[in-house]
């Protein structure tokens, strides 16, 4: 099994200091066929298709070669040879290129899917939406799994539910040959915010939640001495391999 870190740009914050946040999405190659986590952000972001409420928030920076197309081509796979996304939770910046994917089982967890298909039909005003664009929760695919509790995808893939940052999320672990990798995505996405102790965020749906998963995380790191891979983290990003490079 080989995991491969995409990387897709970064948000730029523009409130208070500026910090940029790198936004990552993983291909898992697994004998079952490839696995994609989170799709990164759309490359017509800023081009309008991002409401504008949220271009002036969090900008987009994305070169070409950043795009998820680009960063798949790296690891030699197109997005029609992928049957199998997970998207951690509906946000625009993970589930910004849903669209490639017609033909795959996508798996989202309940919760947040529920909450963002309530958002976008709230208002016909999309910067009412809150992070979730329309078209994204709305894209056709094969089939919806609606996820609301852990689960093995494929052997040495577990999704875990993760909860807090949004209504729902979904966070993987993945048992490589040589240690386990985790990837919490929102609900842990600085190394500040783990610490120990652990910090809130700007963005807390659900208080008790979040700091719960963030807690099971750490319950899982130490049960299998694994690494934690933090999804916005400009810093930890540095430490990373990212594709064309693996973790095996
Ligand atoms: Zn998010």
């Amino acid at each position: 099994m080989k995991l491969y870190i995409l990387n897709t740009g970064y948000l730029e914050t523009n409130f208070g200091e500026k910090n940029q946040l790198p936004v990552l999405a993983f291909l898992i190659e697994t004998e079952q066929g490839p696995i994609l986590f989170d799709t990164g952000s759309n490359p017509e972001a800023m081009n309008g298709y991002w409401p504008s409420n949220y271009r002036g928030m969090f900008p987009l920076f994305q070169m070409k070669e950043e795009r998820l197309e680009e960063q798949l081509k790296l690891c030699g796979v197109r997005p029609e040879d992928i049957h199998t996304v997970v998207l951690s939770h509906m946000h625009l910046d993970h589930s910004g290129n849903i669209a490639l994917f017609p033909h795959a089982d996508v798996y989202v967890p309940k919760e947040d899917y529920d909450f963002a298909v309530m958002n976008v039909n709230s208002s016909p005003d999309p910067t009412k939406h809150g992070p979730y664009i329309k078209a994204e929760i709305e894209a056709e695919v094969k089939q919806y799994h609606f996820i609301e509790k852990d689960f093995e995808l494929v052997p040495g893939v577990e999704v875990i539910t993760l909860p807090g940052h949004t209504p729902g999320l979904l966070g993987m672990v993945v048992h490589l040959e040589k240690g386990t990798v985790i990837m919490p995505q929102d609900s842990i996405y600085t190394k500040v915010i783990y610490g120990p102790p652990a910090r809130p965020s700007a963005l807390m749906y659900d208080k008790g939640k979040y700091f719960a998963s963030i807690e099971k995380v750490r319950e899982l790191e130490s049960r299998y001495q694994a690494d934690v891979i933090f999804s916005h983290d400009k810093d930890h990003f540095k430490t990373i391999k990212k594709a064309p490079e693996y973790y095996e």
